[in-house]
């Protein structure tokens, strides 16, 4: 997307001396930080893919700005910037579902616009619920869930549940339902044997949820969640080839409905607006969300298939969920604008190019790195995972913080690069990563600029 620079925004300093996180003991701004002992750096203006810090520090981190989204917005604002979803629709709202639902070619058939990703799963698991409730012959006792181990979801309770992040679950197990259920995730670099085919392994994850599905009594699940490619929590981790056919077969075995989380993975990352599409697979119910406003604005949606939409038609009319910013207007007419410049612009081939290259190069330059164990990916969504031990696989321990580690000593001005740090949701299985997801217009001389960057923090970090 096209380099645009509003005028309020403050020209950076001259010399960036890397305010770097600081320990605070006193917090004058009143804001709630994640790390509550931490300010994090401050952000004052962008420049194509950099973030400017109010310090004058440039750093590289996926980052989009487009002089058409912000008229976009500014015209939506002009005309209704907010009509309330449950008495009124806005033409916002209308063309991005249109948008939408076309991309699916007529698979899914209507699209339920929220404000996050977590809201998007929540819906996702209420709808399936309703599903069975209102299907001609009900099935009320679906009432499980089943779902991956080091998976992440989202943040509200059920969406926590569906998840297996256990650092963010801990607090909270007393009171997330007990109704979701777990598999292992397809994990080639930890869960293949060796010597063992990519067939046999993707047989031995649909027969273990098909035991699953058995232990838990066919007809009593609902629906089997899963992200098409997933992401922070495991890190840029690809399905095999067949594997999700396969976990739907069982699903279809035994009528439950499969929720595909595109929340991250979607619209575009991976090379195709739907991650779907490149597995032969469709869901009853898909999440989407960080590619659809491309951060322009809080949006993400539940995309739901037809015989979805046909069973709650007929049956009470209504979707049993409401919320105060559902298809905002101004959100949505930053999203509809957003995936308009995808098409206008040819985006797609872009994210496959360049993501081809980046995996590459990846390869070139870190593929003998001692403590680099695992380089996978697809589009423009790649994971580095480390190890103490390249040969035995053995994972650095939780309380070293590797991923985070990396993560601000990128931070620091002579890098200037935000990696996305993960560890399985700190279950001490699977090593720390961290993730790079380059925006869509990306180049090759940007995609060589973060490679070299994130290979001169990782020989500080781990030598
Ligand atoms: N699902 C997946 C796969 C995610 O990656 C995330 C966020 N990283 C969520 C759901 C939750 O989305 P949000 O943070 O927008 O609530």
């Amino acid at each position: 997307m096209g380099d645009y620079q509003p005028e309020t925004i403050a020209s950076p300093t001259p010399a960036a001396t890397g305010n770097q996180l600081k320990d605070i003991s006193t917090n004058d701004s009143g804001v709630l930080y994640h790390q509550l002992r931490q300010k994090p750096l401050n952000i004052v203006g962008g420049r194509g893919s950099y973030l400017i810090t109010d310090d004058g520090l440039e750093i590289l981190r996926r980052h989009l700005r487009d002089k058409r989204v912000h008229d976009a917005i500014m015209e939506q604002l002009q005309k209704i910037p907010y009509a309330y979803s449950l008495y009124f629709t806005n033409n916002a709202a209308e063309n991005l579902s249109r948008i939408l639902v076309d991309s699916t070619g007529g698979k899914m058939s209507r699209a339920f616009i929220v404000s996050s990703g977590t809201e998007a799963v929540e819906a996702s698991v209420k709808m399936a619920m309703q599903y069975f409730r209102e299907l001609p012959t009900p099935q009320p006792q679906r009432v499980k869930f089943i779902s991956r181990t080091q998976s992440y979801h989202g943040n509200t309770l059920g969406s926590l549940a569906v998840g297996h992040h256990i650092a963010r679950r801990a607090i909270y197990e007393s009171i997330l339902t007990k109704n979701v259920h777990h598999v292992s995730q397809c994990y080639p670099y930890r869960g293949m044997k060796d010597g063992e085919s990519t067939e046999s392994y993707v047989a031995r994850l649909a027969q273990e949820l098909e035991d699953k599905f058995q232990s838990l009594g066919p007809d009593t699940v609902c629906a089997f969640v899963a992200e098409t490619m997933s992401g922070a929590t495991l890190g840029c981790v690809p399905a095999l080839p067949g594997y999700l056919k396969a976990m739907k077969e069982v699903c279809e075995r035994h009528g439950a409905l499969l929720i595909l989380d595109e929340v991250m993975s979607g619209m575009g990352r991976t090379g195709t607006l739907h991650a779907w599409e490149q597995e032969g697979v469709v869901p009853d119910l898909q999440t989407i969300a960080k590619g659809l406003g491309a951060g322009y604005a809080p949006i993400a949606g539940l995309l739901v298939n037809k015989h979805v939409v046909d069973t709650l038609t007929r049956g009470t009319g209504a979707f049993a969920h409401s919320q105060t910013y559902q298809g905002h207007p101004v959100s949505c007419a930053a999203a509809y604008r957003v995936q308009q410049i995808i098409q206008e612009d040819n985006l797609l081939p872009n994210v496959r190019e360049m993501g081809e290259y980046l995996g590459c190069l990846l390869h070139e330059k870190l593929g003998d790195n001692p403590h680099v164990g695992d380089i996978r990916g697809r589009g423009l969504f790649w994971a580095l995972e480390f190890v103490q031990n390249k040969s035995t696989k053995e994972s650095y321990p939780p309380s070293k913080k590797i991923a985070w580690t990396l993560h601000a000593t990128g931070l620091k001005p002579e890098y200037a690069i935000s990696l996305m740090p993960g560890n399985g949701g700190a279950d001490g299985v699977n090593g720390d990563h961290i993730c790079l997801a380059p925006p869509y217009n990306t180049t090759k001389a940007e995609i060589e600029l973060i490679v070299d960057r994130a290979s001169k923090v990782i020989q500080e970090v781990l030598g």
